[in-house]
């Protein structure tokens, strides 16, 4: 019984060493074998985001083409990750970067421009075409500011005012 167990350790001991080994060997061999290649970016993570969308739409309608485009889709995504031509892949997720920058640049403005309004209008200048941020006025009606780019001088209608809020003694806010 004792000889057993002893035997039955040793095995489990030298099956776990065995079992390291072998893991060590694929990792080694994984990182060589990625070592020339392109690997992920941001590219991929989007593509990735889109693969499992376009997969729920599959799994839920079960369209022949749906399933096409999320093979092809798929094909793409892994054929960038082992690819050796790192530099046009680079190229890639540049152009990618760029056109998300462009279209979520209007969201990011819209959502300044919500927080600030309670204080600032935004006004484009309509000659050189900056953007002014001018700080709301106690009243409301028209308004003449200078663009400090080229100088041009600009009438902002006022619709809104600065919002004057009554505090009392204690710090808090009157109702
Ligand atoms: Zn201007």
């Amino acid at each position: 019984m004792k000889v057993e167990e002893k035997v039955r350790i040793t095995e489990t001991k030298e099956y776990v060493i065995m079992k390291m080994v072998i893991k060590m060997k694929w990792v080694e061999k994984g990182r060589r074998f990625m070592q020339d290649r392109y690997g992920t970016d941001e590219l991929y993570t989007f593509l990735l985001y889109i693969y499992v969308a376009l997969l729920c739409f599959d799994l839920l309608f079960h369209n022949w083409i749906l399933s096409i485009v999320v093979i092809v889709e798929f094909t793409i995504m892994f054929y960038r990750v082992f690819s050796k031509n790192k530099k046009r892949r680079r190229k890639e997720n540049e152009l990618y970067l760029k056109i998300k920058e462009k279209l979520v640049a209007p969201f990011l403005s819209l959502q300044r421009r919500w927080k600030d309004k309670d204080t600032l209008i935004y006004k484009k200048c309509s000659r050189c075409k900056t953007t002014l941020r001018i700080p709301l006025p106690s009243e409301r009606g028209i308004k003449h500011v200078t663009c400090p780019k080229c100088k041009k001088r600009l009438t902002v209608l006022c619709l809104r005012k600065v919002k004057v809020e009554i505090f009392n003694k204690d710090g808090k806010r009157k109702k």
